[in-house]
């Protein structure tokens, strides 16, 4: 993956000269900007970048210069990266499963803060940790629905074991802190709800004082057309229950979203390599690509299509079955998308907000999936394209 230098208006400005064959990731850093701007001015307390969303270091470049200065990592790597490219970063090391290696590794750059969902992981870095200074996390979980799919299901105790772990880390010395993480694309801001107000009561029995709240990732992006997040009003909801149940044993809040930060920055342009028996699109990309969570979170629908010159495609939606480009037979989009009537072979898709666990996992299987990043002034959403494609 190269990132040229080139600066372009739009994906369309693109299309017109290029016609790629290759599928395309489009870039926006003025997009990811205003998207950190509106977090750091609406989220009431720390705003820290879950880096596996979108290592991309212009991704972490862009995120530093709009003012991000803590980073939820994941390993020796990403805490590697961001130790170059941020030396004064805060990192919390939220992956409550690490090796004793891992663990020293991260001791030696210096990280304070680490989160755990297990008596294990906790003597683990009760051995390993100096705890002086340093916040232990709990992360506990709820049977809470609401996002695409369920966070739970791998890390996080129940509120009984979070008790006991919350006594435990507090008799270590350790500042206690508790975190937890709704569910990927939480589109319910009552989850954040329901968890802040068992976060107080996990408190209150315990008695022991919680330092922060992570509230964790799950903001949703901007999906499907008919589907707007309203991210302030979630802000707003976390910051009032914030206060409704902790009273004045207020922690300062912290969040870590990685999609909702990252999403909207980037569009992918696929290539229609062919339209068989007038229902069955293939793509030059799919699950296996830079589409592979939509078998997860569901399918994008905001979408627009581009004839050989740039020009959009403006007939009536017709749905069809969409296959990317492997032999796989799972290689198939979860439901089917409506295209414009017009669409021919050769024209460009544009999936918008693609940001986010897109080029994080992507493979090559195949022999596919050779996405090539370029730059982009700005990324028109679709309501708006029409007039700045046609003006
Ligand atoms: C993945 C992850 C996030 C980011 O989740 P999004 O749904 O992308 O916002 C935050 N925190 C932890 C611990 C994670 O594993």
């Amino acid at each position: 993956m190269g990132l040229s230098k080139t600066l372009w208006a739009s994906p369309a400005d693109y299309l017109r000269t290029h016609s790629p064959e290759h599928p395309v990731m489009f870039f926006s850093p003025e997009t990811l900007q205003a998207c950190a701007h509106e977090f750091l001015q609406g989220f009431p307390g720390l705003v820290t970048y879950a880096v596996k969303a979108n290592p991309d270091e212009e991704v972490l470049e862009n995120l530093i210069a709009a003012g991000i200065s803590g980073f939820d990592v994941a390993s020796p790597v990403e805490m590697d990266t961001i130790a170059r490219l941020a030396p004064h970063a805060a990192m919390h090391y939220n992956n409550p499963v690490r090796s004793r290696t891992e663990i020293k590794h991260a001791v030696a750059l210096g990280v304070k803060s680490y989160s755990i969902d297990s008596h294990s992981e906790l003597v683990k870095l009760g051995e390993l940790v100096p705890a002086d200074g340093v916040e232990i996390a709990v992360r506990f979980k709820l049977p809470v629905a609401g996002a695409a799919y369920n966070f739970g299901a791998k890390f996080g105790a129940t509120v009984e074991k979070a008790i006991e772990l919350v006594t435990l880390a507090d008799q270590l010395g350790f500042d206690v802190s508790l975190n937890f993480h709704p569910g990927t694309q939480c589109t319910d801001p009552k989850a954040w709800e329901t968890y802040i107000f068992t976060a107080a009561e996990i408190a209150s029995v315990t008695g022991v004082r919680i330092h922060r709240l992570n509230v964790g990732g799950g903001f949703p992006s901007h999906r499907l057309n008919e589907v707007v997040p309203q991210l302030s009003a979630t802000f707003a909801l976390i910051d009032r229950v914030t206060d409704d149940a902790f009273g004045d044993a207020r922690p300062a809040l912290i969040c870590e979203p990685g999609r909702a930060l990252v999403a909207e920055s980037y569009s992918l342009v696929t290539r229609v390599k062919a339209i068989r028996d007038d229902a069955h699109v293939f793509l030059n990309d799919g699950v296996y690509g830079g589409l592979s969570e939509l078998h997860l979170v569901g399918v994008i629908d905001r979408i627009q299509v581009f004839g050989p010159y740039g020009n959009r495609r403006q007939g009536d939606p017709v749905a069809r079955t969409v296959f990317g480009p492997t032999c796989d037979s799972t290689d198939k989009l979860p439901t089917e998308l409506g295209f414009p009537s017009d669409m021919e072979e050769e024209d460009h898709v544009v999936f918008y907000g693609l940001g986010a666990y897109s080029l994080a996992t992507a493979t090559r299987f195949n022999g596919f999936g050779d996405i090539t990043v370029e730059t982009v002034q700005r990324l028109v959403k679709p309501e708006a394209a029409r007039q700045a494609i046609y003006a």
